[in-house]
């Protein structure tokens, strides 16, 4: 029996996906989208030559042979906080009192701190008795546009903005953006056991928890939720379910259960015409179903099993809204990582093992599983403390600690 791999299921999702048009945002309303295209400055950074230090603008010739046993005395002729405007001209002998980020005067070439003066802020809007001379000619000035030009490109289409992407966009003087729409996902939980997190268990039932799972997922790769709800594993709800996402117009529905070899596979059973199902070389995740509507709403069908689900987001769902949103890379980084304990993996198939970094010697962390009871795709409470997924190829069956392993940053 031969399964689909990994890559050739992934890359028929991918050719699935649709992209909208870009959509322009104001700042307050970019965090956590993707960039359209790319961000280009307004305003340079610095705006203009700025002083890096507390203390004086001198012209360096005025200063170049300072010493503590040869100190300069200048003149302070003007003083200059932040936000002001004026360009006081010094001549030989003169100085200003400047703050960090004011504009250093035009005639001014080296800044002197307090604390190269003999009075530092004392006095210092009388003279200033340098000690210590500027390094260089240009020294504590912060030139214009040493960052950033205006028209510089700050940031590429496909970039995820973030809080250091915000704080770099706004101090370009940008204040809004072209980014991609969120994408729209419906969330369907599949099952006659499940009943609500904290409702009383009768034997049989259980907490449905795959909903709070792929919700969170899908919102933390940039997407927003406008359909969540539970079926039961009789009659027509899953696709009653893919009616109700498309009045939503949503770009993708995420079903979770009721795809795999039972008797009560209602997924299956209920959208046969709409998806295919097929076997994956991975583990877990092997029962995959997928299918795409006339309109291009992605359909996922997972394995219900928490672990299965997660694993089957990451491989699948996940690219596929990181391309819906032109991000620069569908992946997550991965990185290499020596194993610290042994641990068996499935013949054939492609292993997602949940797993933590052992940072216990910080020069050489090493990964672990992150649950005592190995790979089960049940352990959903393991799943909680995992940080990173270890992937172990197909064709390796038994891990031991030192090998190098590959894992997926989450
Ligand atoms: P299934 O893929 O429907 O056969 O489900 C596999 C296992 O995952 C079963 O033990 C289910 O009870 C469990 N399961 C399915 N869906 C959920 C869910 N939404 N929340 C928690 N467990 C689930
Ligand atoms: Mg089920």
């Amino acid at each position: 029996m031969s399964f689909r791999t990994v890559e050739e299921q992934l890359e028929r999702v991918l050719a699935q996906v649709r992209r909208h048009p870009p959509i322009t945002v104001p700042l307050d309303q970019a965090h956590g989208r993707t960039l359209a295209s790319d961000a280009l400055a307004i305003s340079a950074v610095p705006v203009f030559d700025n002083s890096a230090m507390d203390g004086f603008a001198v012209r360096f010739a005025d200063v170049v042979g300072a010493s503590p046993d040869h100190p300069v005395t200048l003149r302070v002729i003007a003083d200059i906080p932040a936000g002001s405007d004026i360009d006081p001209a010094l001549a030989p002998g003169e100085a200003a009192r400047i703050m960090t980020g004011s504009p250093a005067p035009t005639d001014a070439d080296a800044i002197v701190p307090f604390e190269d003066t003999a009075g530092g802020l004392a006095d210092s809007l009388e003279t200033a008795i340098v000690q210590h001379a500027p390094q260089t000619p240009g020294a504590h000035i912060r030139r214009a546009a040493e960052d950033t030009a205006v028209g510089d490109v700050v940031l590429t289409a496909g970039t995820l903005i973030g809080a250091r992407q915000l704080g770099a966009l706004a101090s370009a003087g940008i204040a809004q953006v072209a980014v991609a729409p969120r994408p729209k996902v419906a969330i369907v939980s599949t099952g006659s056991e499940l009943v609500a997190p904290g409702q009383p268990l009768r034997r049989g039932q259980i907490p449905e928890s795959n909903s709070s799972l792929l919700a969170g997922l899908a919102v933390d790769a940039g997407a927003e939720i406008v359909l969540r709800r539970s079926v039961d594993d009789e009659g027509d709800g899953p696709a009653e379910a893919v009616a109700e996402a498309r009045s939503r117009g949503a770009d993708a529905i995420i079903f979770s259960g009721g795809v795999s070899a039972g008797a009560y596979e209602i997924v299956k059973q209920s959208l046969a015409g709409a998806m295919e199902f097929t076997k994956v070389a991975m583990q877990p995740g092997k029962p995959q179903g997928f299918g795409a509507t006339d309109e291009g709403m992605l359909l996922f069908g997972l394995p219900g099993n928490p672990v299965s689900a997660a694993v089957s987001f990451e491989v699948f769902v996940r690219p596929a809204l990181m391309r819906m949103q032109g991000r620069a890379s569908v992946h997550r980084p991965r990185m290499l990582l020596p194993a610290g304990s042994d641990w068996r993996t499935p013949p054939g198939r492609r292993q997602y093992l949940p797993a933590v970094i052992d940072r216990t010697d910080p020069a050489r962390p090493v990964v672990r599983p992150a649950t005592k009871g190995g790979s089960g795709s049940h352990l959903s409470v393991g799943l909680g403390v995992a940080e990173v997924y270890a992937i172990i190829p197909a064709e390796t069956e038994q891990v031991s600690a030192g090998d190098l392993i590959e894992v997926m940053e989450l």
